[in-house]
Parts: structure tokens; C-alpha cells; sequence
């Protein structure tokens, strides 16, 4: 293995104040210089075609994306898995490519097939299966040190093509219509299960998704009731070692005295990897594989066909089978607040 370490004498600038957003904004100005397939891949997320599905206070987009064919069509079961070479495994990176490091723990990589006008991946240093329930508070302390970004994890069996080897996203902010309209969706369809001057949790469906929304400037409770919420969740799901869960994160920073900053976590409860559209023959199939940044309403169809013909009536079929049921739902958030009622960690 060469060296794989990004190196620039601008890098110890931003590393000292822990940009990490502004480092990997260099790596991928620099790997475009270098790596051809990489400026060709960027190039052509310029010119891809969107269309967007108005709904009542909040908008879906769809995005013609070729370039995510593999991708999307990943065969994630555990022989497939363990007959290819994994591709985050620093040992079997491009040649071109580059990795910044974080941490102890993690690289920060360029996505070599972007989603996200800038578009990073960042494994584990180590092959380890991808779980999220050690790692949650390592993802908010990324979120914190990429401000100008949001994470995005894909659980194993939603949406993750490589489940056996833990790795976040990371992308500009604003580039999903969720970010901007999660306020507004909040006070439509939330149900507040906690709100206090730490912390507020709510519960949300807006007919489509089924998420958690999380808002904190304190990590440990961000934590706590993380950890509340895996175990309600797992409550209805006995089968799963990580109960199906896509999540992501952003951190606002402080702009004006009282005004919030912290934490955003939105965490999607799921019920299926990919939803019947996907299995049907010929006309019928709508490759949409739905993952973070579909939830966050961005949906990526690698095929011309399939943005051609997908209605707003498919989206609605697709999002809802994928969701977790409305039973489970109001199960788990009646769980974490009873869970959190009287708690003392606030
Ligand atoms: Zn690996």
C-alpha cells in the first residue's frame, strides 16, 4: 500500500481548528486535479436532470443519477459480500485515491460517485462491521467538526452497499430539501415527546416517512436518548442485531445570543432494504433503491426510464412500504417517553 495520506501545506490550518469540512473541500479540489474519472463524475452531477413532487409542506426531488447504477443495485447478502474485495478497505482504494485522516478512527475520502455537489465517505480505519449503536456519539462529533456538511448513515440492511465495513457520509448541507423544511414539517406532523432547555425529541409522519427528530447542544444527552431509542426500537424488531435505521446529522452553529445551536439528528424507522417496485419484471420496475438522502427527499434513479415514467403516486407507495408501520411508530415513542419521563440525565 502507498501512501494514501492527504497531505498540503494548507491542511495543518484547518486540521488546528478542526475544519474538517474546509480539509475535505481541499482533498477534493485537489483529487480533481489528478484523478480524471473523479472530475468526469463531478462534471457530470452539473448537468443532471431533477424534477420535484410538490406535497403539502414539503417537496420531493428526483435525480437522474447514472452514475450511481452500481450503487443502487448493490447486492448486499453475505455471499456477495464476501466474494468481492471490499472498496473501503484502505488497502484497495483507487490508485488515485487519496484519504484524509480523522482521528484515530476514521478517513475521510472523496465519494467517487457523488450524490451531493461535494460528497465524501469516511470508513472506519479498520473492516468492521458496519453497526451504529457504538459509534453514534463518534458521528455527532464528525457532524460538529463539519459544520458546512451533513452526516448521513446507512444502516446495514438500508441502504448501505458495503454492510460489512462501518463508514459514514458526509455532503453539503441544504442539498436535500429536508434540511431547509424540517422545521416547518416538525410543526406540521410532530408529536413533541421530550422538550425541555436541553433537549427536544419529536415524533414525525408526514404521511411518506416515519422519523425521530433529535435537537441538542448536549452530546450526552443526544446519547442517552439515543441509546432509549435503540432499545425501544428493537423492542419491535426481535430479529435484528440493529433494528433498520438511516440517520443524519447536521450541527447548527451558534449565530445570535438565544438562539439554538447544536445537534439535529433525524433518525428514519424502517421496515423494508427496498420496496416491491424494485422486484417487479419489466415496465413495472422502478429501480429506486430508498437510503438517507432519498428520506431526506432527495431520490436518485439511476435509470432514464425509471425518472421518466415515476409519479408522485409511486414515490407516496415507496416511501410508505419502506417506513416502519404506524403501530410500531407509535409504540416506540410512547416507549422512549416513558422511558425518558422523570429521567435525571436532564
Ligand atoms: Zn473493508
Amino acid at each position: 500500500m502507498d501512501n494514501i495520506f492527504f497531505d498540503h501545506p494548507k491542511l495543518i490550518e484547518y486540521i488546528s481548528s478542526n475544519d474538517y469540512s474546509e480539509a475535505a473541500r481541499l482533498l477534493l479540489r485537489e483529487q480533481l486535479k489528478v484523478w480524471k474519472d473523479l472530475d468526469s463524475a463531478y462534471t457530470s452531477l452539473k448537468s443532471v436532470q431533477l424534477k420535484s413532487f410538490q406535497y403539502n409542506g414539503f417537496v420531493i426531488k428526483v435525480q437522474h443519477n447514472p452514475g450511481r447504477v452500481k450503487s443502487s443495485t448493490a447486492k448486499v447478502d453475505e455471499k456477495s459480500i464476501k466474494e468481492r474485495k471490499c472498496f473501503l478497505c484502505p488497502e484497495n482504494l483507487y490508485n488515485e485515491q487519496q484519504a484524509l485522516k480523522y482521528g484515530n478512527d476514521f478517513l475521510i475520502l472523496v465519494n467517487p460517485f457523488p450524490i451531493l455537489t461535494e460528497h465524501y465517505t469516511i470508513p472506519h480505519v479498520n473492516h468492521i462491521p458496519q453497526r451504529i449503536r457504538e459509534w453514534f456519539g463518534s458521528m455527532l462529533l464528525l457532524s460538529k467538526d463539519m459544520q458546512r456538511d451533513v452526516l448521513i448513515y446507512n444502516g446495514p440492511k438500508c441502504g448501505a452497499s458495503a454492510p460489512d465495513h462501518l463508514h459514514f457520509q458526509a455532503g453539503s448541507k441544504f442539498f436535500m430539501p429536508l434540511d431547509d423544511e424540517f422545521h416547518s414539517l416538525k410543526n406540521e406532523y410532530g408529536e413533541i415527546i421530550v422538550d425541555d432547555d436541553k433537549i427536544t425529541v419529536a415524533g414525525i409522519d408526514d404521511g411518506l416517512r416515519k422519523f425521530i427528530s433529535v435537537e441538542t447542544n448536549d452530546i450526552a444527552a443526544a446519547e442517552f436518548v439515543f441509546k432509549i431509542l435503540f432499545e425501544s426500537y428493537l423492542k419491535v424488531s426481535p430479529d435484528e442485531i440493529e433494528p433498520m435505521m438511516n440517520i443524519l446529522v447536521l450541527y447548527e452553529p451558534q449565530k445570535e445570543e438565544g438562539e439554538f445551536f447544536g445537534w439535529r439528528i433525524i433518525i428514519f424507522l424502517r421496515n423494508k432494504h427496498r420496496s416491491s417496485h424494485y422486484f417487479r419484471d419489466g415496465e413495472d420496475r422502478i429501480l429506486l433503491s430508498p437510503a438517507a438522502v432519498d428520506l431526506g427527499g432527495l431520490c436518485i434513479l439511476p435509470f432514464k426510464n425509471d425518472f421518466e415514467k415515476i409519479t408522485k403516486n409511486d414515490i407516496t407507495e415507496i416511501f410508505k412500504e419502506v417506513s416502519i408501520g404506524k403501530e410500531q411508530f407509535e409504540f416506540i415513542k410512547a416507549d422512549i417517553k416513558k422511558s425518558l419521563s422523570g429521567n435525571s440525565f436532564i
